[in-house]
């Protein structure tokens, strides 16, 4: 046999590989060692449009370190680096070593676990993962489940399976949420062909929690108009606040009502493993399906989630037998008759390994970790004249403004995204924006179990230094020097 191309995995070229990932590995640890303190440098999007836009494609570089080097310049000098402290703004999480050992075999060996012979082991190595999660939602053994390429697919698929559950016609059909629900519910919606009203938002109370009565009232008012609720979507962590409605309350009026219940734990399932705040779920036993995004507050590496079902036989609504994949008289197991997509990575491996590495109590303490210092940020920031604090901290965020006095609410607004955006600029922090009942306001989400109160209060004092900044001298204050990385 010839020798294989270079470029191949394949057991002739083990030295290849060793040297191109050992390259790879080196060149991202020179990164790292290169970030401290800062989590970005503030690239600005022309900059790194301009850079990528000048590649060659049809002109490779070749073996040696050019391509590493170039990828430098277009990306890693200007990543965003989730590990620093003072990258707070999204669910965006620092990830864990046995995660990033499983990406190797993922990507080098390649399977694909549509069905059994694409990936044979592997196929119930996620299964096994599936009954696991499935047992500490407290589902029997009925329950089933997916994994998905994150919450947005796994709402769309609950959703789908609610549908199908349903004889009445599309046009009447309704899902009530939380107004303070994910948006990716109201994309589901659309994509089964629903409209934009066919999402009726519940409201929240006081803490952000779906008031039960709220949907009471809703469904009532959704049934006397002649549509048929097709689906309850409670949240367990809204993406701001971290709010979780409640569970049983919420399971009891959709079971009142025939509809589907849903909890889009994307944020919140973590709490599954928490071996202090696993009651905070009480109730998620009672759903019809559970989104879990493992990707946030689990720690894993994009992308990794699953929607979990009580009754498996539910996901027969995503069936189609194809001849050449998954004949009905096939001898052997697949994964695609459950899932919306074909072709599909094993990003299972990643909780795999995490599970049997770390074990998943020490995935809840990191998550427990986090929700004790937004607690204790939320308490810090209460006290201070000048921060207006949205709501108490529930999960991991705080949603909060700087209000100095006299500015009336349109200020406030352009007061603090001018504060985010000049934070962004120097590379100092990233802080998110959101609009609470129509008002401007930022947020930290909290992800690194080694974040210290005093880094986030850092974050806190440089928005309040650039706020006082501002107010003395509006005009933007000259870039810093970009960082340069030791390489
Ligand atoms: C993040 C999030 C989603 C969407 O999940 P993706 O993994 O980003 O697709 C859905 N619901 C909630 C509550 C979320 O926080």
């Amino acid at each position: 046999m010839p020798a294989p191309p270079p470029h191949l995995f394949h057991p002739d070229a083990a030295g290849s590989y060793r040297r191109a990932m050992g390259a790879a590995v080196d060149h991202l640890v020179d990164h790292l060692a290169g970030t401290a303190g800062r989590p970005l440098t503030g690239a600005t999007p022309r900059e790194a449009a301009e850079r990528v836009a000048a590649v060659d494609l049809d002109h490779p570089l070749g073996e040696g370190a050019e391509a590493l080097a170039e990828l430098s310049r277009l990306w890693l000098d200007d990543a965003i680096w989730f590990h620093e402290p003072s990258a707070a703004a999204h669910l965006n999480c620092p990830v864990v070593m046995p995660a990033l050992m499983a990406e190797v075999f993922i990507s080098g060996v390649n399977p694909s676990l549509d069905t059994f012979d694409q990936s044979a082991g592997a196929t119930f190595i996620e299964r096994h993962l599936v009954d696991w999660t499935a047992g500490r939602i407290g589902y029997d053994g009925a329950a089933d489940g997916i994994f998905t390429t994150g919450g947005t697919q796994s709402n769309l698929q609950a959703l789908l399976l609610a549908r199908g559950q349903q004889v009445a016609p599309l046009e009447r059909l309704r899902i009530l949420a939380s107004g303070d629900g994910h948006f990716s519910v109201q994309k589901a919606a659309r994509m089964l062909g629903l409209d934009d009203e066919a999402v009726v938002p519940v409201r929240v109370d006081r803490s952000r929690r779906m008031d039960p009565a709220a949907l009471s009232a809703a469904l009532a008012d959704t049934v006397a108009a002649g549509g048929v609720p097709m689906a309850v979507v409670a949240t367990a962590g809204t993406t701001d606040f971290g709010a979780i409605d409640p569970l049983p309350e919420v399971a009891a009026l959709a079971k009142a009502y025939g509809a589907w219940f849903h909890v889009d734990a994307a944020y919140g399932g973590g709490l599954l493993v928490s071996p202090r705040r696993r009651g905070w779920l009480e109730g998620i036993e009672l759903s019809d399906s559970v989104a879990v995004d493992y990707h946030k507050t689990w720690f894993q590496p994009v992308s990794c989630s699953a929607l979990l079902v009580r009754d498996g036989s539910t996901l027969g609504h995503v069936t189609w037998h194809a001849d050449y994949l998954n004949p009905k008289d096939s001898a052997h197991p697949n994964q695609v008759d459950k899932s919306l997509q074909t072709t599909r990575r094993f990003e299972a491996l990643k909780l795999w390994m995490t599970l049997r590495v770390m074990g998943a109590d020490a995935i809840g303490e990191h998550l427990d970790t986090v929700i004790d210092l937004a607690d204790a940020v939320g308490a810090e920031l209460t006290a201070m004249p000048d921060i207006d604090v949205a709501a108490a901290p529930q999960l991991s965020t705080i949603v909060f403004r700087h209000r100095p006095d006299g500015l009336d609410e349109a200020a406030l607004a352009r007061h603090n995204a001018a504060i985010r955006a000049e934070l962004f600029d120097q590379g100092r922090a990233l802080v998110a924006a959101t609009r609470v009942d129509g008002r401007a306001y930022l947020k930290l989400t909290l992800l690194n179990p080694i974040a210290t109160l005093d880094d986030i209060l850092g974050v806190v004092a440089m928005v309040r230094a650039e706020g006082e900044r501002r107010l003395a001298a509006p005009a933007p204050r000259p870039r810093v020097e970009r960082l340069a990385v030791a390489r």
